[in-house]
Formats: structure tokens, C-alpha cells, sequence
């Protein structure tokens, strides 16, 4: 007979575990299953750090982090451990009036004034002054000093045990190809073994498009293979790193699009020889694909490589060398925001993480829940619509 569920989850990256934690204990069977491993290296939830803040030009996505944060607390002390590092983020660089995928300084800093959200201005040289960062005269800066680092492997593992912990299963290395919806959900893995489930999550990231179609939605999605890569600094510098994004202005169709961001020094590779972690924040267009497959080997382009050390070793004191190159997808919409919305009255999905959802991990794991046990959501998710007028084709 086949097994039934009560909830099925697809994916086991950020959004696939923090909505298996949410529901750990509502409901009395869940099905956690991955095609690869939790947080895999082809997904978006690979690495062991991601950025937090509530520094954001758009009020909504400030109020939701706001939300995030105070659930990521209850969640740290459940653990007995923190979950996110909080040594700030300083945004700098030049404002032109124009939005980019991760905001403006002008914008944030409105969003910030009437949220109440505590925050430092900064000119150029006081930039410059605290820490090893080279600016242009021009340039400005905010600090949010409550913002951080999510410690992203360390809330994927403490998801995973708390899940399974509960009795829950996660089942890894077995491929979904068919989500087929009625009375309840039928779940076809690629060996043909099928599962029955009550309600279903679909929370496989850049592989989302395949579940779309399937469920008759065509809407914009594209995936950017984002490059990061980790550089080694001088002894004496590792301790004085901010975690930051530059904003710079340029043309449409200059290689170098000007946005970058870096951590500061946590001490997060194994063989750890003082290395911090740099990255681009944008994609050329040979990197924007229509559909994603891992197994595609896609070279990283040396021209990107040569862009992001230029700027690395133009704008940030005592870098030696890159000493290691990743590339990893953002799952895109044009409005470089999410989708969270039902897809059927059995079927959830979130999607188009646009490559900031892990600091909203918690309002995200815990609106699924509420979707898929009928509740009153944490808040209104229409921005968030999967029928909202800027995804469609
Ligand atoms: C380089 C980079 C930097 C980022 N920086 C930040 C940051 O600073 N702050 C921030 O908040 N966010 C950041 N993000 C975004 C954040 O990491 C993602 O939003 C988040 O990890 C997305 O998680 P997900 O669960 O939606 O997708 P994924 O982690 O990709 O998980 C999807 C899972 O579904 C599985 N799957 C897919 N199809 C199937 C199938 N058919 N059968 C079984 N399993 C399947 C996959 O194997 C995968 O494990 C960044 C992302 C990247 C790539």
C-alpha cells in the first residue's frame, strides 16, 4: 500500500527545512526529500554564511526582516545557540536614484527613518577611517550596527535535526517528477516509487520552474549564477573587515554593473588560513539561464574573474589573493522578489528567492505552515503572489 503523508516537502534547502521545523510539531507526519543532499553545493542554500538586515529600500521586505528577526531569536534560544552573528553592515558607495536588485543608500535610509530601524550616516573618509575600505570623495554610507551574518549551515543542520528529532523524515537522494494534485497529493519519484500526501511545499529553488509548468503556471524566472570567492588578507588586517555593499553607478552594458558585497572575517573554512569572502551581486548575461541544470558545466568567465579581483584589490586594503572561486544560482524574478502563495488548496510553493530569502527563513517556514494548515498568515503575502502582474509572460 502506499505510504500517505500528511505533508510532502520538496527540497531540502532554506525553504525546505524551515517549513518542516515550523510544522515539526502540528501535524504528525512530514516527508522532507532531496534530490541531492541537504543544502547541496547545485542548490542556493550551499556556504556557511549569509547577510541579515532590516536595511532595506523596500518598507515591506524591512517589516518582514524585522518579523524574521524576532523569530530568528525564539529560534536561537530553542537552540541554546546563536544562529546569526550580529557585527553589523555598512552599505556605501554612490546613490544615483536608481534601485538595484539589493536597494539604494537613499531609499534604505528613508525605509530606516520611518521604521525606526537604528542606523549611523557615514562620509567617505570616516569610511575610510574605520576601516580598510579605499572610497571616492563622493561616496557615502550607512551602518546598521544590529545587522550580521545568519550562520546558514548552522540553521540548515539545526532544522534538520529538530525535524527529524520530531519523527519527521528526510529522505535525500531521490528525485521528484511528478506532483499530481486531487483528493490528496501523489508524489512520483524518478525510480517510480509513488507516496501519497494531505498538502504539499515545493521548495526546490532554481529547480523550480519544472514544478510550475507541471502545475500549468508559465511565469518569469530566471536563474543568475552568481560568483563569490574567498581572498587572503594580511595577518594583521583579519580582524578589521565590515560586512558590506558597494553601490556604484554604471552604464547599462559595462561588464563591471558595480555592485559587490563581503563578510567579514568568521573563521568559516576548514582549513581556515584567513580568508574573507567577496562577492559580485549581478550577472552577465552569458551567466542568465532560462532553465537550471547543474550538471551543465559552466565555466566560471575569466573576464568576471579579472572584474572582481580588480575591484577587490582597487577598493580594499591588504587583500593578498583569491584563493578560492564558487558559483551559485539566484532563482530570479524581474521585481527581485519571492514567491510564497498556494498553488492549489493542497499545494504550496516558495520560489524566487532573488538571492536574499535566508534571513527571511523564518517568516517563510512559518507562513508555508500556516498555508498548509489553513491558519491566518503572519502577515499579507499579496506581494508575494505567484498571479502578480510582474511574472507574467
Ligand atoms: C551566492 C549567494 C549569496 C546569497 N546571499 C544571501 C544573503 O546574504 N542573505 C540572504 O538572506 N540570502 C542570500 N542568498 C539567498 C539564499 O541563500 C537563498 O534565498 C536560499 O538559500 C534559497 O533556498 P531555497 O530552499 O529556496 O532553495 P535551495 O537551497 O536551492 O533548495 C532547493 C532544494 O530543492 C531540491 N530539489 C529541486 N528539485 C528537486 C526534485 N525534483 N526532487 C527533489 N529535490 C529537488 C534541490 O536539490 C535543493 O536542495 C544568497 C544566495 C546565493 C546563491
Amino acid at each position: 500500500m502506499t505510504k500517505k503523508y500528511d505533508v510532502i516537502i520538496v527540497g531540502g534547502g532554506m525553504a525546505g527545512l524551515s517549513s518542516a521545523f515550523a510544522l515539526r510539531n502540528s501535524v504528525d507526519s512530514i516527508l522532507v526529500c532531496d534530490q541531492y543532499v541537504v543544502g547541496n553545493a547545485f542548490g542556493s542554500s550551499s556556504g556557511s554564511t549569509r547577510m541579515f538586515r532590516e536595511m532595506y529600500s523596500n518598507p515591506y521586505y524591512s517589516r518582514a526582516a524585522k518579523i524574521s528577526n524576532v523569530l530568528w531569536e525564539s529560534q536561537e534560544q530553542l537552540y541554546g545557540k546563536r544562529l546569526r552573528v550580529p557585527h553589523g553592515l555598512l552599505f556605501y558607495g554612490e546613490d544615483w536614484g536608481e534601485e538595484t536588485i539589493e536597494g539604494s543608500i537613499c531609499a534604505a535610509k528613508q525605509v530606516m527613518q520611518e521604521q525606526l530601524t537604528p542606523f549611523e550616516e557615514l562620509t567617505a573618509k570616516e569610511i575610510s577611517a574605520r576601516w580598510p575600505l579605499r572610497t571616492k570623495p563622493s561616496w557615502q554610507g550607512l551602518f546598521e550596527p544590529a545587522a550580521g551574518a545568519v550562520l546558514a549551515r548552522e540553521a540548515l543542520n539545526f532544522w534538520e535535526t529538530e525535524t527529524v528529532r520530531c519523527g519527521h523524515e528526510i529522505r535525500t537522494k531521490v528525485k521528484v517528477i511528478s506532483v499530481c494534485d486531487g483528493t490528496d497529493v501523489e508524489i512520483t519519484f524518478e525510480n517510480g516509487v509513488k507516496v501519497l500526501s494531505k498538502r504539499c511545499i515545493l521548495a526546490a529553488g532554481p529547480w523550480s520552474r519544472y514544478f510550475l509548468k507541471l502545475l500549468g503556471y508559465q511565469v518569469q524566472l530566471q536563474i543568475w549564477q552568481m560568483l563569490w570567492a574567498y581572498y587572503s588578507v594580511e595577518t594583521n588586517r583579519l580582524e578589521s573587515y565590515p560586512q558590506w555593499f558597494c553601490f556604484q553607478e554604471k552604464l547599462k552594458g559595462d561588464p563591471d554593473q558595480g555592485l559587490y558585497y563581503g563578510f567579514p572575517y568568521m573563521g568559516d573554512r576548514k582549513s581556515d588560513r584567513g580568508l574573507i569572502k567577496i562577492g559580485i551581486d549581478w550577472a552577465p548575461e552569458k551567466l542568465k539561464l532560462q532553465d537550471y541544470s547543474p550538471l551543465t558545466n559552466i565555466k566560471i568567465p575569466r573576464e568576471l574573474l579579472e572584474t572582481l579581483d580588480n575591484f577587490v584589490f582597487t577598493y580594499i586594503d591588504g587583500v593578498k589573493s583569491r584563493v578560492e572561486t564558487h558559483l551559485c544560482p539566484y532563482t530570479m524574478s524581474p521585481d527581485a522578489g519571492f514567491v510564497l502563495d498556494r498553488l492549489s488548496n493542497n499545494i504550496s510553493i516558495f520560489s524566487h528567492d532573488s538571492g536574499q530569502a535566508f534571513k527571511f527563513a523564518p517568516v517563510i517556514g512559518e507562513n508555508l505552515k500556516r498555508l498548509v494548515l489553513d491558519e491566518p498568515l503572519l502577515f499579507d503575502l499579496s506581494p508575494w503572489s505567484v498571479n502578480r502582474s510582474s511574472l507574467l509572460i
